[in-house]
């Protein structure tokens, strides 16, 4: 806030990831305009539009026509929603960055309570919902069993109900821009940056248009991600299972060698010898499967390959003012 003015650099940007969102566009920019008018003189809107395949695109183009301070983005493909929201982050300069949802599931009007509170110096203000009754049955047992895992085992605690729904002050953004990481677990990177943080109640409303994108596939991918960039706990456990298997082996022989030498060689045993061979073979296997997904995450880490691929840009959003990352693939013309 204190940097408003620097030249072409807006006050207030606006991040909003779009798959196949055609229907809802311009209801949104409809919504939204208003209540960023209301609160600054300066705001820019930054689509992501995440290879869409239906006529996103073209919504957007009619929407910027309409309003240059609406812009956008194009991937070349479809790279997942936290990619898209990290674009977002790359793509706008604001003193302050909002991210939402495109299908009206956040309420505009809640960024006016988020922008009060960065007014008053909160640098991480989050939209906590109140209550996850416009997801499925199923999608919320997943959600409060991923929930439940993340505070066993994570590293960082989640704040609850905390989702992408949220301000961000420019400083934060940066913080955000510096982690280069694939496997984005978003959720997990707002809290692990720190920063004056405080929670908003917002009631999540019904989607305007469409369906949700995520199905069961995509939202198991997403929480393993999640589960497995904020904690090494699953490598770690193989150590104590280790551990206590070698304990009781130990045990079991020594009780086999006194059974020998007192009542001689005692031959039954078939059941219990390939019980405990496969056993042993699937914990083998599970330790082995959760190496490799650590290996996999890891070999994607190392490629090096670039976050995401622009097609297009629509209107200019913001101009970095610094170096593009290492880490960030830059094809801006
Ligand atoms: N989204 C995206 N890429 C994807 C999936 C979703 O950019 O691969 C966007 C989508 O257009 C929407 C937001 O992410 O703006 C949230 O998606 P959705 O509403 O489907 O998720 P839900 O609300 O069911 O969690
Ligand atoms: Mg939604």
């Amino acid at each position: 806030m204190t940097e408003a003015g620097v030249k072409g650099r807006p006050e207030i940007g606006v991040v909003i990831p779009v798959f196949n969102e055609a229907d809802n566009i311009e209801g949104l920019v409809r919504r939204l305009v208003p209540v960023l008018e209301r609160l600054t003189a300066s705001f820019e809107v930054v689509f992501v539009d995440d290879g869409s395949r239906d006529g996103t695109m073209e919504a957007l183009r009619r929407a910027n026509a309409a309003d240059p301070r609406v812009t956008a983005v194009s991937f070349s493909r479809n790279f997942g929603k936290e990619i898209a929201i990290a674009a977002g982050l790359d793509h706008t300069e604001a003193d302050a960055v909002v991210i939402m949802d495109a299908d009206l599931q956040h309420p505009p009007e809640v960024i006016e309570a988020f922008v009060a509170k960065w007014r008053e110096g909160y640098k991480n203000v989050y939209g906590q919902r109140t209550d996850r009754l416009t997801d499925s049955a199923a999608h919320r047992m997943f959600a409060r069993n991923f929930y439940k895992m993340f505070s066993l085992f994570g590293e960082t605690p989640l704040p609850e109900g905390a989702g992408d729904f949220r301000l961000l002050d420019r400083q934060a953004v940066i913080a955000l821009r510096a982690m280069g990481e694939r496997a984005r677990f978003s959720k997990g990177l707002y809290a692990w940056i720190g920063f004056k943080s405080v929670g908003i109640p917002f009631e999540v409303a019904e989607r305007a248009s469409g369906v949700s994108k995520f199905d069961i596939g995509k939202l198991t991918r997403f929480a393993l991600d999640g589960l497995m960039s904020f904690s090494t706990l699953p490598l770690r456990v193989w150590t104590y299972v280790g551990v206590i298997v070698s304990i009781f082996a130990l045990g079991m022989a020594l009780t086999f060698l006194t059974q020998t030498l007192i009542y001689g060689v005692d031959v039954p045993g078939y059941a219990s010898l390939i019980v405990s061979v496969m056993f042993l073979g699937g914990v083998q296997l599970l330790s082995l499967g959760v190496l490799g997904e650590y290996i996999g995450r890891i070999f994607a880490e190392v490629k090096r390959r670039p976050l995401y691929l622009v097609a297009e840009r629509l209107g200019a959003p913001s101009q970095p003012d610094q170096a593009p990352l290492p880490l960030r693939h830059d094809n801006r013309v």
